[in-house]
């Protein structure tokens, strides 16, 4: 379990579904997408009964398990063509704003408790190699005329309490969030249309008309349209076999420090820190005082995990967190886990109708939280009949390429990962 849900309130009631049920809608996956999806559908068809199903509990998914950066502009300075794709990025925060909106509404209107701090990321840098990555993600948000501003290095380091930053960019936009807790609460005020189902594995799927059969455990849920939103996972109800690249991350969180802990990291209540390097350390302090560090890729096999691999990156963890605060060392970690990131060779997602009444949107490519909000309410307002901009944008984006056979793949991100991972030095 992540530390983000024991620490994000009570649970959901748990209701599993049993025997046979009907609906007009169901929606597979209850991440950041599948329940966008859902409370879309059902804003938009009242007189509809919409499912939400998860084969575990919403909240401790790679959603809920997230760093909580609600990020309107994903940034990868490294990337080629990051500079130069200036369509491409004005329509990817176009997109991601429409997902940001969409959170926000969900927790203006329907009080959705999640923590929400609208206060932008520092993208910080702790070497010479990272000031150089800064500089010219700087040259990709003056040419999309976004405005942001340098924090030098006494106030990154007053911010931090860490000496180990020498200089960040500010950019606002960005809204840091609690991700279980909003997921679970987001959950409860879904419209009273939906029922939730957790711990509820679609096993089976006959699509057909006039309704798909899909089934459960414990029973079999007949419904005339499908939205799935279940990650990589959606390559196994026979959409994009074998395309996905199945990627994982890993975070650890300590537990809430103490005063005097407290006074030595930073004189900011609650921060995100993006790292400079994209093989660096992403790094939070929450609101409930805890500091909260992710880092570590790597190729999971068949979408699953180990401990060992938990374990494995948790000294990492460690190891940064010494870096930046080796006088709080012995604190260690409360909590350590992993989380799913489905990836596309060329970075392409899955939007659209994959087949008569069957509709997708999957593949967070690394970043899917404003953007898996957005992919869900569009592919619901697909399925729903409905037109928009974001659609338009997202009909015209790439779908997932066909990787190399899965061997090579394995091979080829393991060797990436633990090279890129290794030039990142100290930014890690
Ligand atoms: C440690 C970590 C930190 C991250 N930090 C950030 C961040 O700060 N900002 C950001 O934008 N992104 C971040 N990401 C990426 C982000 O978490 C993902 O992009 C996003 O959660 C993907 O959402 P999703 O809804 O597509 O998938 P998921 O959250 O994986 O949801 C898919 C759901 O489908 C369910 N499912 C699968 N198969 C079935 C089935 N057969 N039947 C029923 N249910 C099924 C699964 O149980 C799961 O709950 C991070 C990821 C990790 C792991």
């Amino acid at each position: 379990m992540s530390g983000w849900y024991s620490t994000a309130g009570p649970e959901l009631p748990l209701v599993s579904q049993t025997g046979d049920a009907a609906c007009d809608c169901l929606v597979i996956g209850g991440g950041w997408m599948g329940l966008h999806a859902a409370r879309r559908y059902a804003e938009l068809n009242p007189d509809a009964s919409v499912v939400l199903v998860d084969a575990e509990r919403i909240g401790n998914n790679a959603s809920g398990r997230c760093m909580g950066f609600v990020i309107d502009l994903a940034h990868n300075p490294r990337k080629q063509d990051f500079v130069e794709d200036i369509k491409g990025n004005k329509e990817e925060l176009y997109v991601n704003l429409d997902g940001i909106a969409y959170i926000r509404s969900a927790v203006e209107e329907h009080g959705v408790d999640c923590d929400w701090d609208p206060q932008g990321k520092y993208h910080s840098a702790a070497t010479a190699h990272g000031v150089e990555d800064l500089r010219r993600f700087s040259e990709a948000l003056d040419k999309l005329g976004q405005s942001y501003s340098w924090v030098e290095t006494a106030e990154i380091q007053a911010i931090t309490g860490s000496k180990h930053y020498i200089k960040a960019l500010h950019h606002p936009g960005t809204i840091l969030v609690q991700p279980a807790k909003y997921l679970k609460n987001a959950a409860r005020r879904l419209p009273k249309n939906v029922t939730v189902h957790e711990n509820t594995p679609i096993v089976a799927v006959r699509f057909g008309t006039p309704k798909h059969v899909c089934e459960t455990p414990t029973g079999t849920i007949r419904t005339s349209k499908v939205i799935i939103c279940a990650s990589g996972y959606l390559t196994k109800f026979g959409f994009f076999e074998n395309r996905a690249i199945p990627l994982y991350t890993f975070a650890s969180m300590t537990r809430q420090l103490t005063e005097i802990e407290l006074s030595q990291v930073g004189n900011k209540q609650a921060y995100g820190l993006i790292p400079a390097n994209s093989f660096g350390t992403t790094v939070r302090r929450t609101v409930d005082n805890r500091l909260f560090l992710r880092n570590v890729y790597s190729y999971a096999t068949d979408f699953k995990t180990t401990e060992r691999d938990v374990m494995k990156a948790r000294v990492q963890q460690q190891i940064a967190f010494d870096r930046r605060w080796p006088e709080l060392s012995s604190i260690g970690f409360e909590a350590s886990w992993g989380g799913l990131l489905t990836l596309a060779q060329n970075g392409g997602m899955v939007f659209g109708e994959l087949d008569r009444n069957v509709y997708g949107a999957a593949f967070c490519n690394g970043t899917g939280v404003a953007r898996g909000a957005a992919f869900g309410k569009a592919v619901a307002e697909l399925a729903a009949g409905r037109s928009s901009p974001v659609i338009d944008i997202l009909k015209t984006r790439a779908s997932p390429s066909k990787p190399y056979p899965k061997t090579v793949t394995a091979i080829g991100v393991r060797m990436v990962t633990a090279y890129r991972f290794k030039q990142a030095g100290a930014e890690v």
